[in-house]
């Protein structure tokens, strides 16, 4: 499947990575809307995210971080495309630009 890009989002996939607020090993929901525009991770631990080694806007509202990190598995959940998907789908749109 190609060119199904839903809530501005091309390309999802999931990483384990370090978590930069907790210092511990993490689930992250990794998502770009385009090729031109750094990931967004998106911490399913602690619900912060970061894109270009800064940490994203923090909502002003209590309990932000319990919605954070409950959007950040549900979207965790929904990733469809296997990473070798994702990479040909990143290929294919390499593919258009050049
Ligand atoms: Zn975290």
């Amino acid at each position: 499947m190609s060119g199904s890009i839903c809530g501005g989002v091309a390309f999802e996939w999931r990483r384990i990575g370090m978590c930069w607020t907790e210092g511990k090993r993490r689930r992250f929901y990794v998502s770009q809307s385009s090729l031109w525009y750094s990931p967004t991770w998106v911490c399913l631990g602690c619900g912060d995210s970061w894109s270009d080694g800064e940490r994203g806007e923090r909502p002003f509202y209590r309990n932000w971080r319990a919605d954070a990190i409950a959007k950040a598995k549900r979207d965790w959940a929904a990733v469809s495309r296997t990473p070798a998907e994702t990479l040909e789908a990143i290929h294919a749109e390499l593919t258009v630009i050049a």
